[in-house]
């Protein structure tokens, strides 16, 4: 029996604002413990909390951003658990009415286009964070991050693959962070996936029982997770077994998922309306400005790169996966109107480098002006696409101009054809038996030549023009 699989991603976004969601604490990270914190966000008695409006518009342009409709009226909810990183007891999110519901993104896997359904967005105050130290028979809390806020985007079960999984989860990434409202940074937290995934018999409609899975701080681990989990629930079937619906922990040393609760151990959220908090209205008005507002997204600009620059999809999908990568290649078009050299410089030498070192676009040590004056001299034949990628090197560890370093290296391409073709003359005069074989149709021998004036010149030489006159002389 063939089986599919279904998987729906539920996404924690933390939200980029200066100050928390209910008070006016700093969210920035890695301050000394519990300084960032007031009676409000620890949950001392009496103290009532008030809404940051920058949460609501952020979480509204997330909404626009995925084709979900801005509900006009939403609400806060309650949500009660008892643990030692929720001071109040509760944690107020949104329930029944989430400010955003019924979107989607499209996505491309396995070279096929996809559309994602996202069922909701809702917005929500992150927990404290327990510090557990094997040394000390107690644990410590640190509330900085209590009162954080955070979206949540929850997926239609409609993803059948962790390559679609993968590309789902970059994708929506990609979206916070052209908007500027998440930097996206997993391993920090900031962007956080649990993955539910069931399996079932191909063309089956109805869902099959879900296990969830949490622990997912990078998106190999979100892959492999649900690989895994695939898998296993494959074989508790063939088995004969049953998949009980269940938390499961994917743990990255052994690759695998264990069970972490059950649904008799899940929690009853109780979930009520925080009558600490008004009723969210959202006028039209508002809607439509934050419309306005919204920048060029991912879609539109891959497709704008496609038509303006002449680019293939496959360099435009790459080039505008990350927005500050896209404004680098633009702006070194800018300088050098020629957007495939560019595109093929960008992804190539320059992508290969920050992979290299680790650094982000905005890191980069060649700036785009600079690689515009490198690609502008090749084009003029100061230099041969040979040399530059000496000079990008050069560039690369030392942030110089590629003039500087032509100059310091006296790397100026040698065009002189009089000086070229003297040295031409005399290869050949040293080299008969290889010119007679030309001459008798080998002409392969022409790159033993060309190597050789080369390798006289270091490299200097314009191949083009070494070619031709080599062939003049030769024949
Ligand atoms: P909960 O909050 O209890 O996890 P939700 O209804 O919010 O429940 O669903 C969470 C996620 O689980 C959604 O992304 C949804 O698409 C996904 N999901 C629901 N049922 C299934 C299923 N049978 N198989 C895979 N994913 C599922
Ligand atoms: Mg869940
Ligand atoms: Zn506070």
């Amino acid at each position: 029996m063939q089986f599919e699989a279904v998987i729906g991603l539920e996404v924690h976004a933390q939200l980029k604002t200066r100050t928390k969601i209910f008070c006016s604490c700093p969210t920035s990270f890695g301050a000394p413990p519990n300084t960032h914190t007031c009676p409000v966000c620890l949950g001392m008695p009496g103290v009532l909390p008030v809404l940051n409006k920058k949460v609501v518009e952020y979480a509204m342009l997330m909404g626009i951003a995925t084709n979900c409709s801005i509900s006009g009226n939403s609400r806060f909810a309650r949500k009660n658990y008892f643990y030692p990183d929720l001071p109040k007891g509760y944690q107020i999110s949104q329930y029944e009415l989430p400010i955003a519901q019924n979107g989607y993104i499209d996505i491309e896997a396995n070279g096929a286009l996809k559309r994602i359904g996202i069922t909701r967005i809702h917005m929500e105050e992150d927990a404290g964070k327990l510090i557990h130290d094997p040394n000390r028979p107690y644990s410590m809390v640190d509330f900085n991050r209590t009162g954080v806020p955070l979206i949540e985007i929850v997926s239609e079960p409609d993803i059948r693959t962790f390559e679609e999984a993968g590309a789902y989860l970059r994708k929506l990434r990609s979206i916070l962070r052209y908007l500027d409202i998440c930097d996206g940074n997993m391993e920090e937290g900031s962007f956080r996936c649990d993955a539910n995934v069931s399996i079932r018999p191909s063309g089956e409609s109805a869902l099959g029982t879900r296990t969830e899975l949490k622990n997912l701080n990078s998106f190999k681990n979100v892959e492999k997770a649900i690989q895994y989990e695939i898998e296993r629930q494959k074989d508790v079937l063939f088995d004969g077994g049953k998949i009980v619906q269940e938390t499961r922990l994917w743990d990255p040393a052994k690759n695998c998922t264990t069970s972490m609760r059950g649904k008799e151990e899940a929690h009853d959220y109780r979930y009520f309306p925080d009558p600490d908090l008004l009723p969210l209205v959202i006028d039209d008005a508002w809607i439509n400005e934050l419309k306005e507002k919204l920048p060029e997204l991912p879609d539109e600009k891959k497709k704008r790169f496609i038509s303006e620059y002449g680019l293939p999809e496959y360099d435009a999908g790459v080039l505008t996966s990350a927005v500050e990568l896209a404004g680098y290649f633009e702006a070194c078009v800018k300088e050098f109107n020629n957007p495939k050299p560019v595109s093929n410089w960008v992804m190539g030498a320059l992508l290969g480098l920050l992979n290299a070192e680790g650094k982000s676009i905005e890191e980069s040590p060649v700036s785009s002006s600079n690689l515009a004056k490198l690609l502008l001299l090749i084009d003029q034949n100061v230099i041969s696409g040979k040399i530059a990628k000496t000079v990008f090197e050069e560039m690369a560890k030392t942030g110089k101009s590629p003039e500087e370093i032509i100059r310091e290296k006296d790397l100026v391409q040698v065009t002189d054809i009089s000086a070229l073709e003297e040295m031409v003359v005399k290869l050949i005069a040293d080299c008969p038996k290889e010119a007679a074989d030309y001459r008798a149709g080998k002409t392969k021998v022409l790159g033993f030549f060309v190597g050789r004036i080369m390798k006289e010149t270091k490299g200097k030489a314009n191949p083009e023009i070494v070619n031709r006159i080599l062939k003049e002389k030769l024949s």
